[in-house]
């Protein structure tokens, strides 16, 4: 495994804090990689992970792609990102509301360097038991006064950026017929499965979780597939919607997309598989320039939630990556390092605020 010293170290990153309460158990991480445009701004992940190295590494990870997510987006705010580790005592109510409460204060303590909101196994009734303790959290319930699930908003920015691939990779001014295979059918992907069978698509779908593979075929009635079974489906688009690092050695040979558009983070298992799948003429669509819809949705509270806004923020999602792909072809470089280079262009203008 990398060494997660050593990965902070050549990533730059400028704070990580490590931390547990023996009173209520909670043992998390916080990274922050950049705060050059603003404050890291990251969703607390709450995760079983296999070491406490393990998660290190994903908070580092998580929170460099939040740099370049806001960045690209054009938010002035910097990376940032929580991993809480799962030990199945958060399963009682009390426990989880207490930890939560106890990573507010953690929180607090950064002083507003670092916003958090939720991510893969929290929820925003999770981001009120933050709010008690401290008032860096978004993403908190609709009815608090906040944004609630930026799920939605995700799946709508990925749509935009798919109808901009549809365009200019598939030739297709619109989606209708266009078969589109999604791992991962929970909060973001059946909202995506949504839309796109709205606007024509053909989808096909999988999940790990058997009542979610149920409740697609029964009420979107589409096809579901075993979940290994996903990267041999034929297919214009696949879209990763569940882990990170499924983009790999063993399943990129598998594909036969042209396109690969979906809202996980941290997609490809290493750097390298972006370049590869630039030589087999498979598009990227890379994670943080698609899936950046929902950290437009909880960033827009900082301001005052107003939906409207947010979504026409998340529509520009279609013109980035239209530049994005307009980089790649005019400089015969995979859409990765184009995607890099918009964002590293970025924090290069950003004013030092700190
Ligand atoms: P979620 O937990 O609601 O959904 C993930 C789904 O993937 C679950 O239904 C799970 O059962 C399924 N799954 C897990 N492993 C799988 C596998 N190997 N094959 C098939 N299905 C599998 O999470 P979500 O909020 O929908 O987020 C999905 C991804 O998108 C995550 O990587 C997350 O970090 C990223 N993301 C989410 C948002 C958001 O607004 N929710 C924003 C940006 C990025």
């Amino acid at each position: 495994m990398i060494d997660p010293v050593a990965f902070s170290v050549e990533h730059k990153h400028e704070q990580v804090v490590s931390y547990f309460d023996p009173e209520t158990g909670l043992r998390a991480f916080i990274a922050l990689h950049n705060t050059s445009r603003g404050p890291g701004m990251g969703g607390t992940r709450l995760w079983h992970y296999e070491s406490p190295q393990e998660a290190l590494l994903d908070v580092l990870r998580l929170s460099e792609g939040m740099t370049f997510k806001a960045a690209v987006a054009g938010l002035p705010l910097g990376g940032g990102k929580t991993v809480v580790l799962a030990d199945g005592n958060e399963q009682d109510a009390a426990v989880r509301a207490a930890r939560f409460r106890v990573l507010g204060r953690y929180i607090d303590g950064l002083a507003g360097r670092y916003i958090t909101a939720e991510d893969v196994g929290t929820t925003p009734q999770d981001m009120a038991q933050v709010r008690r303790s401290t008032r860096f959290v978004m993403g908190i319930p609709a009815e608090e006064g906040g944004s609630g699930d930026p799920s939605p908003m995700t799946a709508f920015g990925v749509l935009c950026g798919i109808k901009a691939l549809a365009e200019d990779v598939l030739e297709r001014d619109t989606l209708a017929g266009v078969r589109v295979a999604i791992q991962g059918l929970g909060k973001v992907g059946m909202s995506l499965a949504e839309l796109l069978m709205s606007e024509g698509a053909v989808v096909i779908g999988s999940d790990v979780r058997p009542q979610v593979a149920e409740e697609a075929r029964n009420r979107l009635k589409i096809e579901v597939v075993e979940p290994g079974a996903i990267y041999d489906v034929p297919c214009a688009i696949f879209a990763p919607c569940a882990m990170g690092g499924i983009i790999n050695d063993q399943t990129i040979p598998r594909l036969t997309c042209k396109v690969i558009a979906g809202c996980a983070n941290n997609q490809l298992e290493d750097e390298r598989h972006g370049q590869i799948l630039h030589d087999r003429s498979i598009t990227y669509a890379v994670d943080y320039v698609i899936n950046s819809g929902g950290l437009i949705n909880v960033a827009s509270e900082l301001n005052g939630y107003d939906e409207g806004k947010a979504r026409a923020k998340t529509a520009q999602i279609y013109h980035t990556i239209k530049r994005m792909l307009a980089i790649s072809r005019a400089e015969g470089i995979s859409t990765q390092r184009a995607a890099h280079r918009m964002a590293l262009e970025t924090l290069e203008q950003a004013p030092k605020n700190n």
